[in-house]
């Protein structure tokens, strides 16, 4: 069924992670407090794990702060290592950042935050694009106990709005603005708007990046609900001391809100505790990426997802590793910008996402012969299922096939990467399109819609027992959190993932088990008919969705996105079609092809079929406060309209 299910270099036989699963199965709460351990508390825990489904709580009574943790600790040895290598998009934009001088600003941060007011637990929303001081405003809050919740610069002041209410956030922390494909974005009128539908904000600490923000204009006075005042980042924080008493948090204290990416409905607050999703968030940088010293880490994330916050900021920031930060896009001023910066600054690991991948691979540039990327070692991505040909390209065309990949499957809601291949303890042996095995400690399986575990079939991914980086819940919505993630099978975690397990154990993540294809009896994941579209040499990008149909239940319509230098279309859509009936047979014939310079996504770069499927069955089109481009969607509207015309006339 699946292209590339070869096996890439036979790297080991597995004998350390089977001693190391055989461990955690005997005793994993003696496991859990080990890695705990690997972080220093200001109190051991009482107890490990207190779990009264479905919620679980970690390291109870024990005293941590991520703050401390993630900077306090390296400065006798590392004070003077560079913690960050930031990068704006305009290239004479860079500075090196050391771990004392992070520490010197995120202490003096806690201290203007206090001033104001900001007690432990109160809520501070974040809306800054990739600048070092995001981090530092982050390790700032954790400081004192406030609960961050980092709003991705680029949405709406509509979305910035929803989030800050849902939260109740009591400050908000900008950027006047930024760049952003060469044009400057003005952040402080959007947060200006948003306030206006935001009663609680009482102020708005601002960083003047760009110099664009005139305080005596309009743009406070614009602010009519809120009185929120507005106070300059440097004025108020040059003043204060570089040290701040690092608050005593209790484990289960949360760490943050993070809101999903929507791509499968409204977004969901998701809050993560302190102690437990530290402790995971560490354990699985290490075994995930086998860190070392003298790594130079660069995750293409942006912090306003979930892999921002876990494997850009708190991970490596526990470890003491320095990573590549870097504010613009990945192709501006061209697609060689990210290999630009790994040459520069000499990157070693490299973690990205398939949609970014497949951006890449359209303009067939083979970017290790071009940029010098000897220093790589490792490579990763995140965020969907990589379909064996992006995996092999990355694999031949940035690694050199030197670099193993890991394939890191999670969500915001597991705090870190549940399924990956541990490279860092011993890599097994890659299947392209993998994830690989679950991480030690982690009791994932696939079932069938009765709850039985099957193999070699398609099913649902669940996770048997709890690991410290489950989230705590959703914010302000237990009965959302129960529903979603505890109802469908009992005593275990839901993912809504399809997967499958092979004869060697190893998982094949298959799409979302929200969004499938039920055709003349069949249920075809989107996934599996967009992974068989885009092995056509022609097809850079796919998404597939369900059409109502009277006879067969649903038809398959699909949206594809072609390489550089292929127009003749109808020539292409026969052979698209014969190149998905051989791959995956007739039941899974595209009943529509439509061509489209480009598919609505997420602003983390996930396609919403959801929106794609609402168009083709003339349905209202829903949330649309995560989309990348609204033009994308009036793209796929015109296209679809077009054809409808012509069918009908
Ligand atoms: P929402 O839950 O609001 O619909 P979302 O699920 O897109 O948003 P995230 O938490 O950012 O928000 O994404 C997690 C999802 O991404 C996973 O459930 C899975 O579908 C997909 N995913 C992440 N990593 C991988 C991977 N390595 N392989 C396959 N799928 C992945
Ligand atoms: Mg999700």
């Amino acid at each position: 069924m699946l292209a590339g299910s070869s096996k890439i270099k036979g790297a080991s036989d597995g004998r350390l992670l089977m001693q190391l699963r055989d461990r955690t199965a005997r005793d994993p709460e003696g496991f859990w407090a080990e890695q705990a351990s690997l972080l220093e508390w200001f109190k051991v825990w009482d107890r490990v794990l207190d779990w009264k489904h479905p919620y679980a709580r970690w390291f109870i009574n024990g005293l941590i702060n991520a703050s401390y943790n993630a900077l306090d600790r390296h400065l006798p040895s590392k004070g003077d290592k560079v913690a960050i290598h930031w990068q704006g998009e305009q290239d004479d934009e860079r500075r090196s950042i050391t771990y004392r001088e992070m520490y010197r600003e995120v202490n003096r941060v806690a201290n203007a935050l206090k001033d104001l007011g900001l007690k432990r637990g109160d809520r501070v929303a974040i809306y800054m694009p990739m600048v070092p001081e995001l981090p530092i405003a982050m390790l700032a809050c954790s400081r004192i106990g406030a609960i961050h919740s980092v709003v991705f610069s680029g949405f709406s002041a509509r979305a910035l709005a929803d989030r800050i209410n849902d939260s109740n956030a009591r400050l908000v922390i900008t950027t006047d603005g930024y760049h952003r494909r060469g044009k400057v974005i003005n952040l402080m009128e959007n947060v200006a708007s948003a306030l206006n539908a935001c009663k609680g904000v009482e102020h708005v600490i601002m960083l003047n990046r760009l110099g664009i923000y005139d305080s005596s204009s309009s743009s406070k006075s614009n602010s009519s609900v809120s009185d929120a005042s507005y106070i300059d980042w440097h004025d108020m924080v040059d003043r204060y001391d570089e040290y701040c008493e690092p608050e005593r948090i209790e484990s289960n204290e949360p760490l943050f809100i993070l809101y999903t990416s929507g791509t499968t409905g409204k977004p969901k607050g998701i809050v993560h505790s302190t102690g437990g999703y530290l402790t995971y968030a560490n354990a699985t940088f290490r075994w995930v990426f086998g860190i070392r010293d003298e790594d130079v880490y660069f995750c293409t994330a942006d912090i306003g997802w979930v892999t921002g916050h876990t494997y850009v900021v708190y991970a490596p920031m526990l470890n003491s590793t320095t990573i590549i930060m870097y504010e613009g896009t990945p192709d501006y001023p061209s697609v060689h910008r990210w290999f630009e910066l790994i040459e520069r600054f000499r990157a070693t690991i490299f973690y990205t996402t398939p949609t970014a991948l497949r951006m890449l691979m359209r303009y067939n540039i083979e970017y290790a012969k071009v940029h010098d990327l000897s220093s790589l070692r490792l490579l990763g991505t995140v965020g969907e299922p990589i379909n064996p040909e992006v995996w092999l390209w990355y694999y031949k065309a940035i690694g050199e096939e030197r670099c193993p990949i890991v394939d890191t499957w999670w969500q915001t809601e597991t705090g870190a990467a549940l399924i990956a291949n541990a490279a860092g303890i011993e890599l097994l042996p890659m299947k392209p399109g993998s994830a690989s095995l679950p991480l030690p400690g982690i009791d994932a399986t696939v079932v069938d819609d009765y709850g039985n575990e099957i193999r070699g079939k398609k099913g649902y991914l669940i996770v048997k027992r709890p690991w410290p980086g489950l989230m705590l819940t959703i914010w302000g919505d237990d009965e959302r959190y129960k529903q979603t993630y505890w109802s469908r099978f009992r005593d275990a975690y839901y993912p809504a993932d399809y997967a499958m397990v092979d004869d060697d154990g190893y998982f094949w993540l298959l799409g979302r088990a929200d969004e499938v294809l039920k055709v003349a009896g069949h249920r075809l994941g989107t996934m599996e008919v967009e992974s068989a579209i885009v092995a056509h040499p022609a097809v850079a990008e796919a998404a597939v969705v369900g059409k109502a149909d009277t006879l067969k239940g649903e038809s398959i319509v699909a949206f594809v996105v072609l390489k550089q230098g292929y127009t003749d279309y109808n020539e292409l859509r026969a052979s698209i079609i014969k190149h998905v009936e051989s791959s995956l047979g007739a039941i899974a014939r595209p009943e529509q092809i439509h061509f489209v310079g480009k598919l609505p996504k997420t602003r983390s770069g996930k396609i919403m079929r959801r929106l794609l499927k609402a168009i083709v069955n003339d349905a209202q089109i829903g949330d649309t406060t995560t989309l990348e481009d609204e033009a994308a969607i009036d793209e796929v509207k015109a296209v679809y309209e077009e054809l409808r015309k012509k069918i009908t006339s």
